[in-house]
Parts: structure tokens; sequence; C-alpha cells
């Protein structure tokens, strides 16, 4: 199964993403956690989007592009994958089309996590004090002000993503606001939803 999860930060794309990955075993691509391990690790490509991500911004499109053509040619994307935080813009939902199609393969779903403004900006700051809790380290763009920045590009940037989906009947939106195991069996439904509507094509081709 090749699914993308679409939906603003915070939405909680992550934690739907991981459960996903224990269920249908597969892989959860999250250009952001691949790309705070390339900051981590201080390669050429961390040491350009440190400050871009650091401010809230999003990384270039070759940029991340590049990471997740790469990423799903390994052995474990081969039978699926969980796309999380990619595609951002409409620019990279082309080029996420254009590889799949290249390799003879589709996306069997895309998954929008709608949640308000306000209710993300409540739960951002419970994240970074849970975070300081634990004694982890908050995340640099989780501050109020780099977070309403991601929420701009977001809305700029990323929301006609979804309408780009949606022209191709590909997306279901689900509402992200509901407590997490309800999201879950919602995005179950919409999965079943668009697994029987593909199959209803298939035998009407037939
Ligand atoms: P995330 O963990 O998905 O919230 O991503 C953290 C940050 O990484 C974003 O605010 C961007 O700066 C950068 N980033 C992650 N994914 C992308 C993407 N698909 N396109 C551009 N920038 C990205």
């Amino acid at each position: 199964m090749r699914l993308v999860l679409l939906g603003p930060p915070g939405a909680g794309k992550g934690t739907q993403s991981t459960r996903l990955q224990d269920k249908y075993k597969i892989p959860q691509l999250s250009t952001g956690d691949m790309l705070r391990a390339a900051v981590k690790a201080g390669t050429p490509i961390g040491l350009k989007a440190k400050a871009i991500m650091d401010a809230g911004g999003l990384v270039p499109d070759e940029t991340v592009v590049g990471i997740i053509a790469e990423r799903i040619d390994e052995p474990d994307a081969k039978t699926g994958f969980i796309l999380d935080g990619f595609p951002r813009t409409v620019k990279q939902a082309e080029a996420l089309a254009s590889i799949l199609h290249a390799k003879h393969m589709d996306l069997d779903a895309v998954i929008e996590l709608v949640v308000d403004d306000r209710a993300l900006l409540a739960r951002i700051e419970k994240r970074a004090q849970e975070s300081i809790a634990r004694g982890d380290a908050v995340r640099a763009d989780d501050n109020p002000e780099a977070f309403r920045k991601r929420l701009e590009s977001y809305h700029a940037q990323t929301a006609p993503v979804s309408a780009f989906y949606a022209a191709k009947c590909a997306l279901k939106a689900v509402d992200g606001m509901a407590p997490i195991d309800d999201v879950s069996a919602a995005i179950e439904r919409a999965l079943h939803e668009r697994k029987n509507a593909a199959a209803s094509t298939r035998a009407g081709g037939a």
C-alpha cells in the first residue's frame, strides 16, 4: 500500500503514520525526520536545510524530491510506504507522480487530517511542554514563532496539494480533531473505501 498523509504541522501525522507502519508493516517515510537526521549528521543537505527548518520555511523542492526518490527505491519500501510530510508543494506532488509513474506504480490513497489552526497552536505548546517535562530538547521549529511560520507555509504551499489530489479524486479527508483512536478508525475506513473504489473500477473496466 502506498499512502500519503497530508495535514498541517501538529495534526497528528507522525502518530498515525507510526500506527499504520506497525499495522501494515510498511515504512513511514518522513521528510522532516530525514532532514533532521541530515542536520544532525552535518551532511551537505543538512547544512543547507538547517536554517530554513529552524525558521519554519520549506526546504527546496529538488532537495526533498531527491531524498524521497532515493528512499522509495530502498528494499523496505518495495511493498509500500507511508509518506508523512511529503509532498508539501504541488511541484513535489507532480514530481512524486512522475517518479511513481516511471516505476509503474500509483498511490493507493491520500488522507488529509483536517485540524484547525487554534487547536494546532495549543497542541504544539503542549508538545513543547511535554518534551521539557521529559527532559528532552524542544525542536527548534516548535517555538510559537517558527510554528506560526510553518502554518503559514502550510496554508500557502501545502493546502493546494489537497486540491491537486482532490481533483484526481484520490483525497479522503479525516477529522484530525477527534481522539487518536477515532482518527485511526476513520483512516482505516477511508482506506477500505479507497480499496473498494479501486476494486470496482477494475471490475468495471474488465
Ligand atoms: P516536519 O517534521 O514534517 O514538520 O518537517 C520539519 C521541517 O522540515 C519543515 O518545517 C520544513 O522546513 C522541512 N520539511 C520537511 N518536509 C519537507 C518537504 N516535503 N518540503 C520542504 N520542506 C520540508
